[in-house]
């Protein structure tokens, strides 16, 4: 491709909301261009980018046997409705109506779609196992959606969908595909981890996230380095070692605590630490308002919350001031177990009730109790773990000190269970011609998702360090100055060279200044770049790796040896 014809609109500055190095560098390099918030358009450059990352998932679900379709990104209401999901998805969901007023959405993820499409087909054992993906655009209406393509309300994902005859077949589906995803996020040359995930309103009993590792990410995994335990934040379940404690039971007693609403403030008051407290947190669930005590040096894990509570994220958030006065009857910050309004529910982590002699909120302003314990002074609904891991934490599996680490969920695997065949009704006739339930797996790659993660792991202060494998083009050739004709010729012969050999290379023919050209070559991130300048009468050019400082002068008859010799170094 000839840079003088490429569709290629550079940008010197970034617009404001791209707070990320992908976002930014997408749309510098001119890859992307956005639509409407979360919304985007891929260019040229973002276009073969995306078809390389395509193509090597799609050849790595072939190579395990899985199909490829293409379903509809518009679905009707119904089977959602069937399956219960229509108003449990809530506000993500992109809905729509048709002129007879009939309700459709744009599909967030099709488990829907695909379980019925098998149930009309499927009724024997003979026609099982059976494993079906697609390459499709999903809508989802994020809450917040941002860093340009990593959360989008439009974006490309595979997903692929497995149907075997029992739970043994399902998890061994489950495990090829697996493997399948460790060979093309090693072949994408992403570096990641492979995370106990939280199986969420996808429901179902197991489930791993493939996480991109990245600082700018925002999923948070704890690991441990003695075993091989790892998780997101809010799947791992944690072991707290809360500190000594007295044992004798102290009298409770009622404290004034002028203007003191936070932890910190209650720390320096009664000259402790904040495992000393229990915090008492409201919600609104749906309405409802419910409390929730955990210890005081520890964040609330929202998603084990959910569960015990069965409520889905879109219908919980944080009570307001108004319901705060209301339930405790004091302003906000002096929330606790005794005297809340009767009818609240309240959840109690199993730590808090191991405390002893601790401080919580009096429900009245400035007041807080000391030396509270539980059962004597307080009783609630006992839950085993509801606080989020941390750094430090001790491994549930060996006991070893926890690590954290953030990073991007490209990819995760689900085993379903029988959730979609039991709501959808997907059954099949064993050998002996009885009824039996299909067995389900559920498993994304976010592909657009995943540009941008690469990016997020290879650039440098210049532009973007693609990974050969996935590189829109392999090779730039630079004309240094292209007013002088024996540069420019060159530049054609090499270019028609080296294309007809197979390589894809773009030819920089633009009437530019050198560090123009220069510039564009580093930004938009070409592997291998040959630069033909000054010596280009003796048939001498520059040989230069994007991922290296390093340039070399060498003759024309050693380019392709040093080609091949990046290609393999690469893996390729
Ligand atoms: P997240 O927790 O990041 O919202 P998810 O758990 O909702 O992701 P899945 O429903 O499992 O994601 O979707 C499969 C894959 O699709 C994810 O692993 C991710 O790579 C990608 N993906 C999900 N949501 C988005 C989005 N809004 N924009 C781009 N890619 C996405
Ligand atoms: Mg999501």
């Amino acid at each position: 491709m000839r840079m003088s014809k490429l569709y290629m609109p550079t940008l010197r500055e970034v617009p404001s909301d791209a707070e990320i190095i992908s976002h930014k560098l997408l749309l510098r390099a001119g890859l992307i261009r956005k639509l409407v918030s979360g919304v985007y358009s891929y260019l040229p450059l973002g276009k073969r980018v995306l078809s390389k990352i395509e193509k090597i998932v799609r050849e790595e679900m072939d190579a395990i046997g899985s199909q490829e379709v293409l379903m509809s990104a518009i679905q009707p209401a119904e089977v959602w409705k069937e399956s219960g999901r229509w108003s449990a998805y809530g506000p993500e969901m992109f809905r729509l109506h048709d002129r007879h007023e009939r309700e459709f959405c744009l599909g967030p993820t099709h488990e829907e779609i695909f379980t019925t499409t098998v149930r009309d087909e499927v009724n024997s054992y003979k026609q099982l196992p059976l494993s079906l993906y697609q390459i499709q655009t999903k809508y989802r209406d994020e809450k917040r959606p941002r860093f340009g393509v990593i959360r989008s309300r439009e974006f490309i994902m595979k997903d692929a969908y497995t149907f075997d005859r029992d739970p043994e077949a399902m998890k061994e589906a489950y495990f090829e595909m697996w493997k399948a995803y460790e060979k093309t996020f090693d072949r994408l040359k992403v570096r990641y981890k492979v995370v106990e995930g939280d199986s969420g309103a996808m429901g179902g009993s197991d489930s791993h996230e493939f996480t991109a590792m990245a600082e700018s990410g925002e999923s948070n995994i704890i690991y441990c380095n003695d075993c091989d335990y790892a998780a997101t934040d809010e799947k791992a379940s944690t072991v707290l070692v809360m500190k000594d404690q007295d044992i004798e039971l102290k009298e409770m007693e009622k404290v004034l605590t002028p203007n003191i609403g936070t932890i910190e403030d209650l720390e320096s008051f009664f000259s402790t630490t904040a495992e000393s407290f229990a915090k008492t947190l409201l919600l609104t669930v749906n309405g409802e308002t419910v409390a929730v005590m955990i210890p005081g040096h520890r964040e609330l894990n929202l998603i084990k919350l959910l569960k015990i509570i069965d409520a889905a994220e879109h219908e919980i958030e944080m009570a307001d001031a108004q319901t705060v006065r209301e339930v405790t009857g004091a302003e906000v910050g002096f929330a606790g177990p005794i005297g809340l309004k009767k009818d609240i529910k309240l959840y109690v982590d199993k730590r808090v009730t191991e405390m002893k002699n601790f401080v919580v909120g009096a429900n009245e302003t400035d007041f807080h109790y000391k030396n509270v314990n539980y059962a004597r002074d307080f009783e609630g609904i006992v839950v085993e773990d509801l606080v989020l891991a941390q750094e430090g934490d001790l491994c549930p599996k060996c006991g070893a000190k926890l690590h954290t680490d953030r990073g991007i969920e490209v990819g995760n695997i689900f085993q379903l269970g029988t959730k979609y065949s039991d709501a959808l009704g997907l059954t099949y006739l064993d050998k002996d011609g009885k009824s039996q339930k299909v067995w389900m797996g559920s498993h994304g790659i976010g592909v657009s998702r995943t540009m941008a993660a690469i990016i997020e792991q290879n650039y440098d202060e210049k532009g973007i360090i693609w990974p050969l494998v996935v590189a829109p083009y392999h090779i730039i050739i630079t004309v240094v100055n292209s007013k002088q004709e024996v540069q420019s010729e060159l530049g054609e012969k090499l270019y028609r060279e080296l294309s007809a050999k197979g390589y894809e290379v773009l030819l920089d023919d633009r009437d530019e200044r050198a560090g123009v050209k220069f510039n564009d070559a580093e930004l938009i991130g070409i592997p291998i770049r040959i630069n033909v300048g000054r010596r280009a009468g003796e048939e001498i050019v520059e040989f230069a790796l994007r991922r290296e400082e390093q340039k070399h002068e060498i003759s024309i008859s050693e380019i392709e040896e040093k080609i091949k010799a990046e290609f393999k170094a690469q893996g390729l």
